[in-house]
């Protein structure tokens, strides 16, 4: 133990692994990352970073996201002090819109039931929208508007939390691979990395859409694979847009700069990072549809990263069975920037043993042994 806390090694540089190490750090606790690449490579670095308040539901699930998304503006804000890095949260409202007549009888009742949560939100006809919005299109029939919806540069947010995590004495080990685990039994005491072991109280496990491979390393099934997604960037010089776009599934999200990301596939292809023509067409013709003043602006990227697929709505938090001193954080598929400020505390309070914030049953990894 580093004084009265637990020293962990968190595998992972991810969203999920620098949120649970700047928790942990801040807590006091001894800390090593261990990254196999470089910062926020991987699922992070592809999100959009949307930090979406609009929580269909009052479940785990919903209190979860509800908890990320309402910590959010403080926590950047107390990171990017911290830094001095401007973990670049803006709170832009986002609309969620709708093209057909049938469904607006679901989301004025969906409307009506955010309300009755106290949510601010407010609904709007196709005429109001388009004079907030001219870049969107005629197909609308109406929207509802949240004004406390926000967006993140995901990539700068988690280069602040890691600079934060740093600043409270985390030490990060980049371009190394976890390679197999320090055991005694059931309990395990670390990892092995090319060279070297690194002892620990507690691993974490937060390395999204790969942590089935580490569960493998101790004989345990974690249920995550990978879920491609692409996005196209387009930037407008002036701005078209001013707040996140979402209908259905797809989004836009929209910066200050101008900047719009398009977004984004849901595939399981395995881990084929690829932007395909099928992905790329899908993406621009959702895009002109919600948005013909799109039609002109310019594509300036595009990319594709895998989230981390746990088969269940719930991400896995929690101990891994059947082992002592492994605790798995991972598997928030689509979502994993709005609740990583939650996500982070609960992982440094069930790991400092204090009551969390959250129940955790309902995150638990029911899995066992590999076969
Ligand atoms: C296209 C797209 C759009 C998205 N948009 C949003 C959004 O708008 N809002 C939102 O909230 N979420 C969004 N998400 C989801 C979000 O990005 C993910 O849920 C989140 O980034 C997962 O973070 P993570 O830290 O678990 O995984 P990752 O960011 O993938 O990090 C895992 C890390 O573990 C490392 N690793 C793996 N194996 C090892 C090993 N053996 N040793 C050492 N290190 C290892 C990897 O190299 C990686 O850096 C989006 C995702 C995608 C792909």
């Amino acid at each position: 133990m580093a004084g009265d806390q637990p020293k962990v090694v968190v595998v992972g540089a991810g969203v999920v692994g620098c949120a649970a190490a700047y928790y942990l750090a801040k807590a006091g606790c001894l800390v090593t990352v261990v990254e196999r690449g470089e910062l926020c490579g991987e699922a992070s670095w592809a999100s959009a970073g949307m930090v979406s308040q609009a929580v269909p539901a009052d479940d785990p699930l919903g209190r979860f996201h509800a908890l990320g998304s309402q910590m959010f503006p403080a926590l950047a804000a107390e990171i990017s002090e911290l830094t001095g890095v401007d973990a670049s949260y803006r709170k832009n409202g986002g609309w969620r819109l709708y093209l057909n007549e049938d469904s607006w009888p679901g989301w004025v009742s969906q409307y009506e039931k955010y309300q009755g949560r106290g949510m601010d939100c407010e609904i709007l006809s196709h005429e109001e929208i388009w004079e907030r919005e001219p870049a969107l299109g005629p197909k609308i029939v109406g929207g509802v508007y949240y004004p406390e919806d926000g967006v993140v540069d995901p990539r700068q947010y988690t280069r602040a939390l890691a600079l934060s995590a740093m600043k409270l004495g985390a030490n990060f080990i980049f371009g190394q691979p976890v390679l197999d685990f320090m055991t005694e039994g059931e309990r395990v005491y670390g990892v092995e990395i090319p060279g070297d072991q690194l002892s620990a109280d507690v691993t974490v496990i937060a390395a999204g859409a790969w942590s089935w491979q580490l569960g493998e390393m101790l004989g345990v099934h974690i249920p995550i694979s990978p879920a491609r997604g692409q996005i196209i960037k387009l930037r407008a010089t002036p701005p078209v847009l001013n707040h996140t776009v979402h209908c259905g599934d797809f989004y836009i999200t929209a910066r200050p700069d101008g900047t719009m990301l398009l977004g984004s596939t849901v595939e399981f292809v395995g881990f084929e990072k690829r932007v395909t023509p099928y992905g790329v067409m899908g993406l621009l013709e959702q895009a002109l549809r919600v948005a013909p003043g799109l039609s002109e602006v310019p594509i300036v990227d595009q990319w594709a990263g895998f989230r981390p697929y746990p088969g269940r709505e719930m991400p896995i938090i929690g101990p891994m069975p059947g082992r002592e001193g492994v605790f798995v954080a991972a598997g928030h598929f689509r979502t994993g920037i709005s609740p990583s400020p939650i996500t982070g505390q609960l992982v440094m309070e069930a790991v400092t043993g204090q009551k969390t914030t959250l129940p955790l049953e309902p995150f638990a990894l029911d899995s066992g042994p590999l076969d």
